[in-house]
């Protein structure tokens, strides 16, 4: 079923369109299937392409980042409900994938912005499962929902983002992974 999986990826680049699809399948289908309800898509940026040529959203919110020295390997934008990539990695797409599945399962407006549970368990957080996690409510579910799938780059200075450490360090935040994968997220037939 891996037409199921696939969700609109805008680019021309058919190495980076199969990087990307490789790890959405790796969040399962009902994740695919939430993203594509909300109207979530992706766009692969060309080498040399800009954000800025890409988004008009991000022409005005971010017009400065693609003169960063380096610029962000990824971006999500919710009033656009893309997610715009630069980096094709493993680790970058989960990323900005679990904010398009926070964004889809808000409806439109992060779920992670307005959910008590996740809210309560990032503020009783005494550790994070990577420092990245403990920069706000957004990057928080995306990179504890990364640590549920399991998804990193061997090459990153990071620590591994797994399950085991989620738990160990989180298990609030843990428990609401579960509930979102058992629930909103799971797998029909699975
Ligand atoms: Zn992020």
């Amino acid at each position: 079923m891996l037409d199921a999986c696939v969700l609109p990826i805008a680019g021309e680049d058919p190495a980076a369109r199969f990087a990307i699809e490789s790890t959405l399948r790796r969040f399962g289908a009902g994740s695919a299937r939430v993203a594509r309800d909300a109207g979530i898509r992706i766009v692969a940026l060309a080498r040399g392409e800009g954000y800025r040529d890409c988004s008009k959203a991000l022409r005005r919110l971010a017009a400065g980042v693609d003169d960063w020295p380096i610029p962000p390997a990824g971006l999500f934008v919710v009033e656009e409900r893309t997610m715009y990539l630069r980096s094709f990695s493993a680790m970058t797409v989960a990323h900005e994938f679990a904010h398009a599945l926070d964004c889809a399962l808000g409806g439109g407006i992060y779920l992670s912005s307005v959910d008590p549970r996740i809210r309560s368990a990032f503020e009783r957080a005494t550790a994070f499962v990577t420092p990245y996690a403990a920069s706000g409510l957004d990057e928080y579910f995306a990179e504890t929902m990364r640590a549920w799938v399991e998804i990193n780059d061997p090459q990153s200075l990071w620590p591994r983002a797994t399950r085991a450490r989620l738990a160990a360090a989180d298990p609030a935040m843990t428990a609401v992974l579960a509930s979102l994968f058992a629930n909103e997220l799971r797998d029909e037939g699975a």
